[in-house]
């Protein structure tokens, strides 16, 4: 198909989040296929949009892009729809059930990262099964990121999930040389920089993923539903926010930096604990070869 697009559609326009082989950045709704695609409960289909009533004088048949055939899948978000997930042809074509399959099961992945752009679901999991007791109890106080008990129980919660399949990786996250700066500019001011730390480890990585505070200077990410090479691009990003501008205070500038192990699960998939030792070992590359780096490795 030339043409795909991720379209959100209000009132009176519709907007696309993504395209492939268009130029728009919006439409009319009065114009638009997918206005019709988001009333159905079905894929929509139009197998030759100059043969149907609706669409022979729409001026994007007339016009470019010129479609005959179109079909979307409609995308929902808390059980209203939102959008369409719609391919484009400007030949007629029909659209056999394999491939009402193929769009369905995309759009369908789709829906899923709308909801994980929000809370992983182990997070919202956790959120809802706790009262606001234990909810406190699960914050670390210096840092406001999930404890260490918090942090291991997600990260056993999204050990469940990559057993059904999901992917999943770690990273440990410390800081460096940080007695130094405890020894130089005293506790209080160590104290302020670990939660100035904190705050940018968790600007760096999506809301979806979790970080929790593992140990004094040491943190821990989980970062559900990523490859290792999406991890590697977080994990990239950690590194960068940290390093980048010092973190200033009125009496100091203090120049910080951390070393990052990170792991994901090889075959077979193992536990929490093999996870953990995998990470951990690759920390201890990441800190013996320089510090301020990152090093991966696969638990086995
Ligand atoms: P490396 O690069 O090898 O990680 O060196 P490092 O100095 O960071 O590591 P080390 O384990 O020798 O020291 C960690 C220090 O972190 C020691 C400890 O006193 C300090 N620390 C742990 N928790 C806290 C805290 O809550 N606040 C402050 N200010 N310091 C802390
Ligand atoms: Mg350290
Ligand atoms: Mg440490």
């Amino acid at each position: 198909m030339p043409i795909a697009l991720l379209t959100l559609v209000s009132e009176d326009e519709q907007w696309f989040k993504s395209s492939q082989g268009l130029r728009a950045v919006a439409t009319p709704r009065s114009i638009s296929f997918c206005g019709h695609a988001i009333l159905e409960e079905d894929t929509f289909v139009v197998e030759d949009a100059r043969a149907d009533s609706r669409f022979s004088d729409n001026p994007l048949v007339l016009g470019e892009p010129k479609i005959r055939f179109y079909a979307g899948e409609p995308v929902r978000r808390g059980g209203q729809c939102i959008g369409t997930l719609c391919v484009i042809d400007s030949q007629p074509r029909e659209f056999p059930d394999a491939d009402r399959q193929i769009l369905k099961d995309l759009a369908c992945l789709i829906e899923a990262e709308f909801e994980r752009g929000h809370l992983s679901e182990t997070q919202a999991e956790m959120i809802a099964a706790h009262d606001d007791l234990k909810r406190r109890a699960s914050i670390d106080g210096l840092t406001r990121l999930w404890n260490r008990s918090a942090i291991l129980e997600l990260l056993s919660r999204e050990v469940a999930l990559a057993r059904r399949g999901s992917e999943l990786t770690i990273a440990m996250i410390d800081v460096d040389n940080f007695k130094l700066i405890n020894d130089t500019y005293g506790h209080p001011t160590g104290d302020r920089v670990l939660s100035e730390v904190a705050a940018r480890i968790r600007s760096s990585i999506r809301d979806s993923d979790c970080v929790g505070r593992y140990g004094g200077e040491e943190f821990l990410a989980v970062l559900g539903g990523c490859l290792p090479e999406d991890a590697q691009a977080s994990v990239a990003r950690i590194l960068e926010s940290v390093s980048l501008d010092p973190i200033t205070f009125k009496d100091a500038s203090i120049q910080v930096t951390v070393s990052v192990g990170y792991a994901s699960f090889g075959k077979p998939l193992r536990d929490a604990d093999s996870l953990l030792a995998a990470a951990d070992a690759a920390l201890y590359r990441a800190k013996t070869t320089g510090r301020n780096r990152a090093s991966f490795s696969r638990a086995s």
